[in-house]
């Protein structure tokens, strides 16, 4: 029998490394073609949020990044001209939502060689350099690629083709899509420095550092190797010389001992979607769908959202698991998060730089939900349709989980020992039974493919009660008062990216109502034996 056609994502950035990653990770044939001979070398992204940490975990590909990183507990918010704090985001008080209650910083072109070297552990042969994708044709049943290879061009068959080439999309522009939005008058410039703020000048600046400024803000960034300077440039305003780099810097930093430029870049900012993200049986992802002000790390990280959404509903699709349609909820829950919310988090923190506080209501909140908001945990997603959605979290203390939130990684035990929420649905949909094991609720062992079903209860199941391979014990009933108030039952169903995709009130027909609402979600129908 000969094997099936691959997925092929175009492009080898982060988020088309990531999204390989992931379809490895549920097993899905995969291949990735990267035009250029190496991986990029450019000054780009820096920041990595918590959000990004935990998709990397999923994906088996966390350890090597943090190896590579700088890891922050505080994302630091500081007036240039008196130097002093005014209101860091401390990460600390994400402890018990996340098992990385932090940021790190990376180079993006220290991370894509990381994700590569990984990739060829899990999957050897799956990048392939100078492979430049030239055509395709989508045949309904598959999409026919022509593709220049050192050896000469060739033709390739992918299952689906997932477009992760960047900004300037060739796959979108074969397909017609057009892009909606603006590009700023202003540019931003990037420099990175090296100089010795820990000995020979030392600051207690915090790794990641926004000076606000109404004339000049600029954010500072410590990188493994260098500090990163990021500022605006006014319009038309000319690149500035090294003479007047280092000017700028002291005004920031004050005198230094000694201060090196070892690069610098210039670019647009832009705040532009794609009116389309699925054509047929291509999907675009990434700067291809979206490019977003990397202000706040929206940039990358925004994309990494979509290699955390599309890869299992890939991977239930290929395993027979589900009916396309449930590809479709991909562009649905994650282009208004790109078109609105990444860009209500761009304006506000535009305005945060430039001291327009009036204009900051999104960051208003303080405490838990800025923390939320600015590692992306805040993301809920449009999981019904409904239109309710957000990025952002406007409460100062944690709230009962909602539908379409991402469900806090809260840790239970189980018969194998310690074991968090993401981890229980890293590859399965995953039936929560937040209630009484003592009362013998309906847990079935047997359900579709796909999805399991667990009772998570303060009571240690009863040996005598039939549950204990599908029972956590939650000292404290921590879990169901997160989800509920005033602690009363509740039946939740996680997806596998962790996401809530059903939440109501648990009672004794629970288990029937939430294998009704998993088929109806992978496509397929409520049949009597399926529900029994
Ligand atoms: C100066 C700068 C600073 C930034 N800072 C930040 C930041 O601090 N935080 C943040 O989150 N984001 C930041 N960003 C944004 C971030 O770099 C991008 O969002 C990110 O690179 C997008 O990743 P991607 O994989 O979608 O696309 P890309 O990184 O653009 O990768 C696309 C890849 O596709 C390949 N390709 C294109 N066409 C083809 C083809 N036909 N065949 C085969 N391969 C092809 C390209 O060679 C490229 O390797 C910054 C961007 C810039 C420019």
């Amino acid at each position: 029998m000969s094997s099936p056609d691959p997925v092929v994502i175009v492009g080898g950035g982060p988020v088309g490394l990531i999204t390989a990653l992931g379809l490895v990770h549920y097993g899905v044939p995969v291949l990735v073609l990267e035009e250029d001979d190496s991986l990029s070398l450019d000054t780009k992204a820096g920041t990595i949020l918590t959000r990004t940490l935990e998709v990397l975990a999923r994906y088996d590909a966390l350890t090597p990044v943090l190896a590579a990183s700088l890891r922050i507990d505080e994302i630091g918010e500081l007036d240039r001209a008196s130097g002093r704090s005014t209101g860091s985001v401390l990460t600390e008080r994400l402890a018990e939502e996340t098992r990385f209650p932090f940021v790190i910083n990376i180079p993006q072109h220290e991370l894509e060689p990381v994700l590569a070297a990984r990739l060829e552990e899990l999957a050897p042969g799956t990048l392939a350099m100078s492979h430049r994708l030239v055509d395709f044709t989508d045949h309904g049943d598959h999409v026919a690629l022509e593709v220049d290879t050192p050896e000469g061009r060739r033709q390739l068959r992918a299952d689906r083709l997932l477009a992760c080439d960047g900004g300037r999309s060739g796959v979108r522009t074969h397909l017609g899509i057009t892009v909606e939005g603006h590009t700023l008058e202003q540019r931003y410039m990037l420099v990175d420095l090296v100089c010795d703020l820990d000995v020979a000048s030392p600051r207690d600046y915090p790794y990641l550092a926004y000076f606000g400024d109404p004339q000049e803000w600029m954010i500072l960034v410590r990188q493994p190797h260098c500090w990163r300077f990021l500022f605006p440039l006014s319009p038309g305003q000319p690149e500035p010389s090294e003479e007047e780099l280092r000017d700028k810097a002291h005004r920031f930093i004050g005198e230094v001992d000694s201060l090196d430029v070892i690069g610098t870049n210039v670019y647009s900012v832009h705040h532009r979607v794609a009116a389309r993200w699925q054509v047929g049986r291509v999907f675009l992802l990434g700067d291809a769908a979206h490019l977003i002000t990397p202000m706040w790390a929206l940039g990358l990280n925004t994309g990494v959202l979509d290699a955390s959404n599309l890869p299992w509903r890939l991977a239930w699709v290929a395993r027979g698991w589900a009916e396309p349609s449930l590809l479709e909820g991909y562009e649905a829950e994650q282009a208004p998060v790109a078109i609105n919310g990444s860009g209500e988090m761009a304006e506000a923190a535009r305005a945060v730089m430039d001291r327009r506080l009036e204009s900051t209501d999104a960051m208003a909140a303080g405490g838990w939900g800025d923390a939320m908001t600015r590692t992306l945990l805040g993301v809920r997603l449009d999981v019904d349709g409904s239109g309710d959605w957000s990025m952002v979290r406007r409460t100062p203390e944690p709230t009962p989980v909602r539908l379409g939130e991402r469900a806090p990684d809260l840790r239970v035990f189980g018969a194998e020992g310690p074991v968090t929420l993401h981890e229980l649905c890293r590859d399965s949909f995953v039936a929560v039974h937040l209630t009484d094991a003592r009362r013998r609720p309906e847990v079935p062992a047997e359900c579709p493919p796909g999805l399991r079903q667990v009772v998570v209860s303060r009571w240690d199941a009863p040996h005598d009660s039939d549950l204990r391979d599908r029972a956590y014990f939650d000292p404290g009933d921590q879990v169901r008062r997160r989800f509920d108030a005033a602690g009363a039952d509740r039946i939740v169903l996680l997806r596998p990216d962790g996401h809530v995709a059903f939440h109501q009130p648990w009672s004794a027909d629970a288990a029937d109502r939430v294998t009704r609402h998993y088929l109806a979600l992978i496509g397929r129908p409520a049949t009597e034996e399926a529900n029994r």
